[in-house]
């Protein structure tokens, strides 16, 4: 009997049709585990939850107030409706979430009254998606005949600081939660992505905070897997629109999940995660409509096979900085400057690349922060140290990732060789000491073909 934490995202409860399949996913699995189901909200309502605040605080029509809560409520009564059969439970669990309902709309218009969004109350008003959810799906499960209970995070023992909209979890959390899920009966449903701080304040661990709350409470009963549930088959070796012949990949570290995650395989966030590596708790993306497929495990340790290379990926909608001067030569602190200056201003930094003669300093950031991004660095430094700045948004930056070529000589050379013979000019290269990630600029009209030949280059589709 294994123990499982199993997350299912927005998207994959949706519409009741989903709810049921997620239900059919957990009932088919409890036969020989113990589950914990963990929820997001349906599909965009979070969505929804914050524009209708943003709105509300912004022109405080009431009218709007009822309209959106009116829909709201034929939304989630739909999908009950579509994914509970019994109607004594669909009755239940409708009750329960007119009733929550009731008291969100109260929320709204106390913010059409008072014209003003806190942090604190985006955190209350985000918290519904999740609270309308996770009763559902219990229902679900109860209409298979399983017994279920909904819980919210903090009633499943999450316990955060009051850093809203961007909680951190308490290190207590890990003893209380089993406290209150175990010895489990059933199969408990807990919201994802809420919970409450000391004061008994509602928090949110932030966006996608769903698949942190999994891994907490993995992490904190000892689970054996931890199974994110997605739409799309688990980590995959390159983007198929891309490379039809791109394939998921079996079992990848964590080490190499976070350099793939940063280059816009959105598959999960290595933060999220963070706990239950930490426990050495194997993390599995799992796709709910291949239930008995392997997926894409996640493992604490690197996992090395014959080929160096295990994913290629690529970042669009990227641009690059140079900052140059012969001011810069040997002149200590202007790599600090130029950071410092853009974090200021809020801008990400995704790749570096100085070269040892120091008289430039390359940079990518995202495509729509450039403008902002120049004029920082413009105000910031003298024409005697920074005598131009080069801006180019026609670029894509590509990586290849793998525990691999950590040590492996020629990797490199593969690469680059690869792009030579493709004739694909390299613009930027930066590789981290850890060896695990070879990334490159190249031109916009240049990166697909690059990423092509790289993926056939190092047989990631696994053909002869
Ligand atoms: N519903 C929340 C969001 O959309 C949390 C999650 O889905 O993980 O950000
Ligand atoms: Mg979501």
């Amino acid at each position: 009997m294994a123990r499982l934490v199993m997350k299912f995202g927005g998207d994959s409860i949706a519409d009741g049709k989903r709810l049921r399949h997620a239900g059919e996913l957990g009932k088919c699995f409890c036969q020989d585990n113990e589950i914990v189901v963990v929820t997001s909200a349906l599909q965009g309502v979070t969505d929804e939850l914050l524009d209708a605040a943003r709105k509300a605080a912004g022109e405080g029509n009431i009218e709007d107030v009822s309209g959106f809560i009116r829909r709201l409520t034929e939304r989630h009564n739909q999908a009950i409706a579509e994914s509970i059969f019994n109607p004594d439970i669909a009755a239940e669990v409708q009750q329960e979430v007119v009733k929550k309902l009731t008291e969100l709309e109260k929320a709204y218009i106390g913010i059409c009254y008072l014209g003003e969004l806190t942090p604190r109350s985006l955190d209350y008003i985000s918290s519904y998606g999740e609270r309308l959810a996770a009763p559902i799906l219990s229902g679900v499960l109860r209409d298979m005949s399983i017994e279920s209970r909904a819980y919210t995070g903090s009633e499943a023992g999450i316990v955060t600081d009051s850093n809203y909209g961007d909680s951190r979890p308490l290190e207590r959390t890990y003893d209380l939660i089993p406290k209150k899920l175990l010895p489990m009966e059933g199969i408990p449903v807990v919201t994802g992505f809420i919970a409450k701080d000391e004061k008994g304040v509602i928090t949110t661990l932030g966006r996608g905070g769903s698949d942190l709350s999994a891994s907490l409470i993995g992490a904190a009963i000892d689970a054996d897997e931890i199974w994110f549930w997605k739409e799309t088959s688990g980590v995959m070796t390159t983007d198929p629109k891309i490379v039809p012949e791109a394939k998921p990949i079996p079992i990848i570290s964590y080490r190499e999940a976070m350099e793939l995650s940063y280059f816009g395989a959105k598959v999960l966030h290595p933060r999220a995660i963070e706990p239950a590596i930490r426990k050495g708790i194997p993390v599995r993306v799992k796709c709910t409509f291949d239930p008995e497929g392997h997926g894409t495990q996640i493992v604490h340790d690197d996992v090395q096979k014959a080929d160096v290379i295990k994913a290629v990926t690529l970042h669009k909608n990227v641009a690059m900085l140079t900052i140059s001067g012969a001011g810069m030569i040997g002149t200590p602190g202007i790599a600090a400057r130029a950071f410092g200056v853009l974090a200021k201003a809020g801008i990400n930094i995704i790749m570096i690349s100085q070269g040892s003669s120091e008289a430039n300093i390359s940079m990518v950031i995202e495509r729509r922060q450039l403008e902002k991004a120049e004029d920082a660095l413009r105000a910031e430094f003298p024409r005697e140290l920074v005598k131009e700045i080069f801006t180019n948004n026609d670029i894509a930056a590509v990586a290849v990732v793998g525990a691999g070529m950590a040590g492996t000589p020629g990797v490199a050379a593969r690469v680059f060789k690869a792009m030579g013979q493709a004739k694909i000019n390299v613009i930027m290269i930066s590789q981290g000491s850890s060896e695990h990630n070879i990334s490159f600029v190249v031109a916009s009209s240049e990166s697909e073909r690059a990423v092509q030949e790289l993926h056939r280059e190092f047989n990631l589709g696994g053909q002869e």
